[in-house]
């Protein structure tokens, strides 16, 4: 998902309104020439002077009918083109965590593996401890808010380059493009640390909110399955570990 500023917002509303006088300004240009070819074959015979004229009226006619129904016709693009863009953003994203939804996260994931530049990276990925806990003792509402908090978090520790997904009900991806594991440990070791200060957001009087972190690097021919799988092992020693805690290459870098 990108990160929307202002100043992207306004630079690309100006594109498009660029895009649209482009396109009206190209429509109207073809219909003239339409109909002012008909008016020339039509009315040459007749005198230059009796052309001039027809020239005259059927270009202010045709100005006046079609330029109103091509704006018209653009706006109404615009607009679908918006809908479609909200329609699948809205299909590719979670609406819990604001993150991207499993089928999504795996569809691109499965790009940037096939990119030689982009699958240069750390797969992080990301369990909640005891969740059920908090479900149990504070309502499924309580859950639902920590999944959003989490997602907070992952997203603010998480640079817009980065993949980041709800895998599972309190379960996520994150794949750090780029990063060496020097660098992804820093980054999990720091979106773990945001999770468990989060849980008076929560209120959650008596319980800590937190989450156990396995990564994996990836090596280039690897598939999706063998890193995410390795990630999982790693997951898997941090839940044995006590939790709250990051795990890269079967090394514990939580105190
Ligand atoms: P562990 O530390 O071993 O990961 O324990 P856990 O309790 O987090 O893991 P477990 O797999 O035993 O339980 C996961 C719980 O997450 C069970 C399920 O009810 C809850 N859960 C899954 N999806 C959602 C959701 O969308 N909302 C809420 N509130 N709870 C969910
Ligand atoms: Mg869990």
């Amino acid at each position: 998902m990108h990160v929307r500023n202002g100043w992207n917002m306004r630079m690309e509303m100006k594109l498009r309104a660029g895009e649209i006088a482009k396109n009206v300004i190209i429509w109207f240009a073809c219909i003239l020439a339409g109909v002012e070819l008909l008016v020339y074959l039509y009315y040459a015979p007749m005198g230059a002077q009796r052309l001039r004229f027809e020239f005259l009226i059927s270009g202010l006619i045709t100005a006046a009918v079609s330029l109103p129904a091509i704006i018209y016709g653009m706006i109404l693009r615009e607009r679908l083109t918006v809908a479609n863009a909200t329609m699948s953003e809205l299909l590719q994203s979670d609406g819990m965590s604001g993150l991207l939804n499993r089928s999504a996260f795996m569809q691109r994931l499965a790009a940037f593996m096939k990119d030689a530049e982009r699958s240069v990276g750390v797969f992080a990925y990301i369990d909640a401890d005891h969740f059920k806990v908090i479900n149990d003792r504070f309502g499924h509402g309580v859950g639902d808010a920590a999944i959003g908090l989490i997602g907070d978090c992952i997203r603010q520790n998480s640079r817009a380059s980065d993949l980041m997904g709800r895998l599972a009900g309190q379960e996520f991806g994150v794949f750090l493009e780029g990063a060496n594991l020097k660098q992804a440990v820093i980054i999990a070791e720091r979106l773990r640390a945001q999770v468990s200060q989060a849980s008076p957001e929560l209120g959650i009087k008596g319980l800590q909110l937190s989450v156990s972190i396995g990564l994996a690097v990836h090596k280039p021919g690897q598939s999706i399955e063998v890193l995410m799988s390795q990630a999982d092992r790693n997951l898997d020693l941090a839940k044995q570990g006590g939790r709250n805690v990051v795990v890269a290459d079967l090394q514990r870098y939580t105190a």
